[in-house]
């Protein structure tokens, strides 16, 4: 009995070790992670980010506080334009922005006055019962997807990100690219906010 209750909790460690060291890699605060295409006229854009990267806190809001930086957040991604520059010649327009994030209720995301905008309730959270999380270690991703459509698609060859000045405790961000010229990678900071291809 003794022994086999040894050899059971070795195995959990070694499983629950193997975790941690992924969803670091894959969650780490003041991190995002980018993956952008150029694909004829179209430009997508693919976010993924901790919440903690761009807000203070990674769960449903509890306050009107957290309500307001949440959407103040969100308006901030839809203006995805302002966040993410291409070169003027290439005469890019921001085609569509969608925000997802497990913790959070699609309405708070949503544009002011949407249908699902209107359609939360007065109080308490609207989200499913399995938003919920009570664990005290809960973590939460925001993930964006955004598209841009480009007229002179052939004078793409750079972009800046500029999400550094809008969302102070974000830090770094890996951008993967696949251009017409073939696939690319950059860490991108502050100080180093622009890739070319
Ligand atoms: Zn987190």
């Amino acid at each position: 009995m003794k022994k086999s209750m040894l050899f059971a909790s070795v195995t959990v460690c070694l499983i629950t070790a193997g975790v941690p060291a992924f969803a670091h890699e894959a969650h780490e605060h003041g991190t995002a992670r980018i993956n952008l295409s150029v694909e004829g006229q179209k430009v997508e854009i693919g976010l993924e980010t901790p919440l903690a990267s761009l807000i203070s806190f990674e769960h449903a809001p509890e306050t009107d506080a957290q309500k307001k930086e949440l959407r103040d957040m969100a308006t901030i991604m839809r203006k995805a334009d302002t966040l993410f520059i291409f070169p003027t010649e290439a005469r890019c327009r921001l085609e569509k922005v969608s925000l997802e994030s497990e913790a959070i209720s699609d309405g708070l995301l949503s544009p002011a006055g949407t249908p699902a905008a209107g359609a939360k309730g007065g109080k308490g959270e609207t989200g499913s019962p399995g938003d919920k999380r009570e664990d005290g270690e809960g973590h939460a991703d925001l993930d964006a997807e955004i598209s841009f459509i480009c007229r002179h698609p052939e004078k793409l060859n750079r972009i800046e990100v500029d999400m550094f000045k809008a969302f102070p405790n974000l830090k770094e961000i890996e951008i993967q690219m696949v251009t017409p010229k073939g696939q690319g990678a950059a860490e991108l900071t502050p100080q180093a906010n622009v890739v070319k291809w």
